[in-house]
């Protein structure tokens, strides 16, 4: 497991059992970080601490006019333009495109606001972005402002104390399912009817991906149930499969937009809100600079609706597909879109659709490493966060009964040997039932 997150290709290498989200105790060093970062650990005792980690303030937001170019409207691009123009940095770790290859990230260190700009938007695959750590010393900057994703900021805070640094800023972004760029490839093949000129792509609210094609104007939607699950299982890493760092719990500030409701076809991600988490002071201060802009427009989070059986109903289908027990039936496009319309009507929405969303990666994600590392390798692994929702009343049982499913126990043999003496049409009945 290993998301190539750039550690080990500077001399911090020598720190990777302590610094690696993948290796030993893993993502449950979360914990103690969180307390080393922000002062505290999250209050589990708190639904959307437990959710989204520690915060003081949580926001819709967006910027007018926003960036042109940028992912959605450009929030974290003007925070670290807005942090070069204060002196409160020097520099900007980010992730420009590849030279020969748009959609291939090239992490770099951003001296000048052009620098900053030039690595607006989404570069969607694994980014080695420690791997400039070493040139930040080399070039004796001191105050810095690093960008990433949750693994790659983990990382960062467990060596913070050994880079020489006066003042770090972390501005993180939400991140999951993420892979290699050779993945991303076989992903557009299966999903975009061109997919030469997808740019990059978000899983939103309406319940469709939306690819950007290279032309910055068009987009190309795919109601997610109109998508080959089974074709795609080796698109994602290893390690993304193992993160449980969807909320990146240790940045100061954390830009996303899978907690805001879908204001609708005719709203571009461009103009659409995004959603902020401010964690602790540094991000109050980060935060402080963007409002003083005069451009950002600020709501506050709503949510509705209960995404419980949401998360048991897809984690069983993927689970089971994963399992090999049942075939993934991507539907027709017509009836996807009818679907997703449907469902963007009554399921979950705002927050509720983002703790959906968490929700579900963590149990999959926990199934996935139960039976990788088994029990007590997969507990070490995991935050108290992760537990708690995986023991939670709401799931234990879906989480039990999938996991016996993947043991194939003797009454799942028994049930398959029955299942399998039915009449052909009635057995394919009730096979797409389970
Ligand atoms: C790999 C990845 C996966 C994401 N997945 C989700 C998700 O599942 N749910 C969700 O709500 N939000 C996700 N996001 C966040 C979201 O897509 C936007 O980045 C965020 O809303 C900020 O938009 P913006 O317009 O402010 O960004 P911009 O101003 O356009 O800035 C984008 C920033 O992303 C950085 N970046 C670009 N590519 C990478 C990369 N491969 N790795 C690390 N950093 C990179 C650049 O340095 C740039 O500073 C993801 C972001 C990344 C990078
Ligand atoms: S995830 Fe990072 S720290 Fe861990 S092994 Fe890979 S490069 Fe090294
Ligand atoms: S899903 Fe997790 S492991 Fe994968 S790139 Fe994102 S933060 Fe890293």
């Amino acid at each position: 497991m290993c998301s190539r997150c750039g550690l080990c290709d500077t001399y911090y290498v020598a720190k990777v059992k302590e610094a690696c989200g993948f290796i030993g105790d893993g993502m449950s060093r979360i914990d103690q970080l969180e307390e080393q970062v922000h002062g505290r650990q999250r209050d589990l005792g708190e639904a959307d601490e437990v959710t989204f980690g520690v915060h003081e303030h949580m926001s819709f937001c967006k910027l007018t006019p926003g960036v042109e170019g940028a992912q959605w409207t450009g929030v974290v691009t003007t925070i670290a333009v807005e942090m070069l123009r204060a002196g409160m940095v020097e520099a900007v770790v980010c992730v420009q495109s590849d030279p020969e290859d748009e959609l291939k990230p090239k992490p770099c260190i951003a001296m000048t606001e052009e620098e900053v700009i030039e690595a607006r938007g989404v570069k969607p695959s694994l980014s080695p972005n420690l791997e400039v750590l070493a040139e930040v010393e080399a070039r004796g900057i001191k105050k810095l402002l690093f960008i990433g994703v949750g693994c790659q900021v983990q990382a960062l805070r467990s060596v913070e104390k050994y880079l020489g640094l006066d003042e770090l800023y972390v501005v993180g972004t939400n991140c999951t399912d993420n892979g290699p760029r050779e993945g991303l490839e076989k992903f557009l093949q299966v999903t975009s009817a061109n997919p030469d000129q997808v740019k990059h792509y978000e899983f939103m609210q309406d319940y469709r991906v939306h690819m950007m094609y290279k032309d910055g104007v068009t987009v190309e939607k795919v109601p997610y149930f109109c998508l080959p699950a089974d074709q795609l299982t080796d698109v994602i890493a290893t390690s993304c499969y193992s993160c449980f760092d969807y909320v990146n719990s240790l940045a100061d500030v954390v830009v996303g937009y899978m907690g805001v409701p879908f204001e609708g076809p005719d709203v571009p991600m461009t103009k659409h809100f995004q959603y902020a988490t401010i964690r602790n002071e540094k991000g109050r201060e980060i935060w402080d600079l963007l409002r003083g802009t005069e451009r950002l427009v600020e709501e506050p989070t709503t949510r509705e609706g209960a995404r419980q059986d949401f998360v048991k109903q897809t984690l069983v289908t993927d689970d089971d597909v994963q399992l090999g027990r049942a075939k993934s039936n991507p539907l027709p496009l017509w009836i996807g879109n009818i679907l997703a319309d449907v469902l963007e009507k009554i399921g979950p929405k705002g927050l509720e659709f983002a703790a959906y969303s968490l929700d579900y990666h963590v149990l999959r994600n926990y199934l996935l490493v139960y039976r990788r590392l088994g029990r007590e390798k997969a507990w070490r692994h995991l935050p108290a966060y992760a537990k708690k929702i995986i023991e939670s009343e709401d799931y234990e049982a879906i989480v039990a009964k999938q996991i016996a499913k993947g043991e194939k126990g003797e009454d799942w043999d028994l049930l398959d040997e029955m299942v399998s003496a039915l009449p052909g049409e009635i057995r394919d009945l009730v096979n797409k039932v389970r």
